[in-house]
């Protein structure tokens, strides 16, 4: 028997254990073409809480009492497809279940000597890629800049700002907590952050920190925090809209500030993306992000989570910011 977790109900805000049911099924047999898949890691991301939305988007929504799917590193027990073998790992986008086949449509293979296999799902995945094209393709970043990061103590904000000081800016981070503004300082080199969960006036609070104004915003989380930023961005300012994690469970989207003015004034732009925007450029990125991993230049975090039966309540604790880089669950 295998586990699997279906949608069970939409999630009404934030997304309960009650919107996830579980069920047993018969390990599934293997057909001519075909790999039996074990899984060993799931991403769980904030962007998977959109497709729970019955809503037009990029991607279409999760249906109802079906596997939720998301970034999964698996083993291959058996393969009936000469293009795997048993024992070779890969990574694609597959179900939340303990096993299933696949006709290796969008798999790729994953080398566990090269790094730990769970970096596949970061760094060496989604994250990374998300981190450095995003940085690189709109915020265009130049030495001696000053580069603004929030949601920076997570997976993609913790990349942003170490490779901002690659580049040579200056770089400052938001998160939630103390301890995560100091682990981007000591951990992830970054000059200064504010934990916006103590912060009155974010305005007043990232001028201080940001003396010579915000050159590139690299957003994750939207809302008022980004309201924020405004106030202090600079002529010329790139303002890169990755994500928006606070209104993610939002019923009703709440207002905020009137932005044109900002943009006109400061001649600023501020381009949204997904990454698959980018996928013809997938390959330089990894080649960079491996090239400054080997070198020591980059470092990574994860939040690892144990069993199979914990991966709803990981997704969930992506909204309480309970992750330090990337949240992954190990099967
Ligand atoms: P993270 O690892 O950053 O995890 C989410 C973090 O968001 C939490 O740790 C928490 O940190 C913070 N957070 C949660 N709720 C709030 C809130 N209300 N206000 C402010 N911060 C909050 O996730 P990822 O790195 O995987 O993703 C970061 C963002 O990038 C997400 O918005 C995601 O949707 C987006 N994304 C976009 C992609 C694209 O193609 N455009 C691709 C991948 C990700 P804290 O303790 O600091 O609050």
């Amino acid at each position: 028997m295998s586990k699997t977790i279906l949608l069970d109900k939409r999630p009404e805000g934030k997304p309960t254990k009650s919107d996830f049911k579980f069920v047993n099924e018969t390990t599934p047999e293997v057909n001519s073409g075909e790999i039996l898949l074990k899984t060993h890691y799931i991403s769980v991301d904030p962007y998977l809480r959109g497709r729970m939305r019955d809503v037009k988007s990029y991607i279409p929504p999760f249906e109802l009492q079906k596997p939720i799917v998301s970034g999964i590193i698996a083993e291959v027990m058996e393969s009936k497809n000469k293009d795997f073998s048993k024992g070779d790992f890969v990574s694609g986008t597959l179900a939340w279940k303990e096993q299933q086949v696949s006709n290796g449509d969008g798999l790729i293979k994953v080398d566990a000597e090269r790094a730990p296999l769970s970096a596949y799902l970061g760094i060496l995945g989604m994250t990374g890629l998300t981190a450095y094209l995003g940085l690189t393709e709109i915020g265009k970043p130049k030495k001696g800049e000053t580069l603004l990061v929030s949601g920076a103590a997570g997976a993609v904000g913790s990349v942003v700002g170490q490779i901002g000081k690659i580049l040579g800016l200056r770089v400052v981070g938001i998160a939630g907590s103390d301890e995560k503004v100091t682990l981007l300082k000591s951990d992830f080199g970054f000059d200064d952050a504010i934990n916006y969960n103590t912060t009155d006036n974010m305005a007043k609070a990232i001028a201080e920190k940001c003396p010579d104004g915000v050159d590139v915003y690299f957003d994750n989380v939207g809302g008022d925090i980004s309201d924020a930023v405004f106030y202090n961005i600079n002529k010329k300012a790139r303002l890169v809209i990755c994500g928006a994690i606070s209104v993610y469970n939002e019923t009703e989207l709440p207002k905020s500030i009137s932005v044109q003015p900002f943009l006109i004034k400061n001649s600023a732009l501020m381009q949204g993306f997904i990454i698959f925007d980018y996928v013809d450029k997938y390959p330089e990125a990894m080649k960079q992000l491996g090239q400054w991993l080997g070198e020591g230049k980059l470092t990574y975090k994860e939040t690892i989570v144990e069993g199979f039966e914990a991966t709803p309540q990981a997704f969930i604790d992506l909204f309480d910011g309970k992750n330090k880089g990337k949240m992954v669950v190990k099967v």
